[in-house]
């Protein structure tokens, strides 16, 4: 079934489970995502990051429907990192039933004011709003917003910011960066903020840029409160590392059907890590 974005958050929010959210950039990604996340009887949110929409375009959102419609697990189909109020039009538009609206990098009141807007116009046709509140990292230049420097989310400042935009769910800056951090450098979670910021605000709390740190830690933080975990560098090193291995095997390779396949079968390894990490498994009983 196709969900919104808060349909589904609610109740993961209610369960203490958190819901990945996979980035992908095209269909066999999209139905490996599907396939695995049936097994694991587990919510999915598709996450689709602007730069990941322009490689795939828009019209693939009513295929992505169709398969939604037919699942036997919950599924969103959530713009990610929206830039501006007109990629949440378009993302509306285009038959996402959830967007994110991301101006952290601007003053608080810009922040609030351009969110605002978004949740504005977006529920007035019942589409569910994702903001970011504080400065996630980011370790490369890949797509992706973020600072070299984290700015940690103020729990005082998050219920100001829950109040006057009306957000759905919130991306908090709780020690996590976009990407994958160099080996010697290992990221550390201050999850004695993430319970304040829970007890602040009630919401779906998201974590953004999860990639690097232990598992032991973003298990902790499903139980203070995140409820939705993004998922972009993990599967797609899996997913390509594979592909290369298959490519050099052989140079007479050409055919993606032959060639996929194992990519995805290893994505779905990775996929199915996270979903039991995040307590998702099973969880589309819920629904
Ligand atoms: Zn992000």
């Amino acid at each position: 079934m196709l969900y919104t974005g808060k349909s589904i958050l609610d109740i993961a929010n209610a369960h203490d489970f958190a819901i990945p959210a996979f980035n992908i950039s095209d269909w066999a990604m999209f139905t490996g995502i599907m396939d695995i996340c049936e097994e694991k009887a587990a919510p999915v949110i598709i996450a689709i990051h602007p730069d990941e929409v322009r490689h795939i375009t828009t019209d693939l959102i009513p295929a992505m429907h169709a398969r939604a419609h037919r699942s036997s697990v919950p599924v969103a189909i959530h713009w990610d990192h929206g830039a501006s109020f007109e990629e949440a039009i378009t993302a509306i538009q285009a038959g996402f039933t959830s967007v994110m609206i991301d101006k952290s990098m601007l003053p608080f009141d810009e922040n609030v004011a351009i969110t605002r807007k978004v949740v504005e116009a977006a529920h007035a046709v019942g589409v569910p709003v994702e903001g970011e509140l504080g400065t996630i990292g980011a370790n490369d230049s890949y797509g992706e917003s973020g600072a070299a420097e984290i700015v940690y989310t103020d729990p005082a400042d998050a219920v100001r910011f829950v109040a006057e935009t009306g957000v759905d769910s919130l991306a908090v800056a709780i020690g996590t960066s976009h990407g994958l951090y160099p080996a010697d450098r290992r990221p550390e979670l201050k999850l004695d903020l993430l319970r304040e910021l829970k007890t602040a605000v009630g919401i779906p709390l998201v974590l953004h840029g999860g990639s690097s740190n232990s598992d032991e830690e973003i298990g902790k933080a499903v139980k203070l409160g995140i409820n939705k975990i993004n998922i972009s560098s993990d599967i797609k090193v899996a997913y390509h590392d594979r592909m290369r291995e298959v490519l050099g095997t052989d140079s007479r390779l050409r055919e993606p059907n032959v060639i996929q396949p194992p990519s995805i079968e290893s994505l779905k390894t990775v996929a199915a890590q996270k979903i039991e990490l995040f307590d998702a498994a099973g969880k589309a009983a819920l629904y």
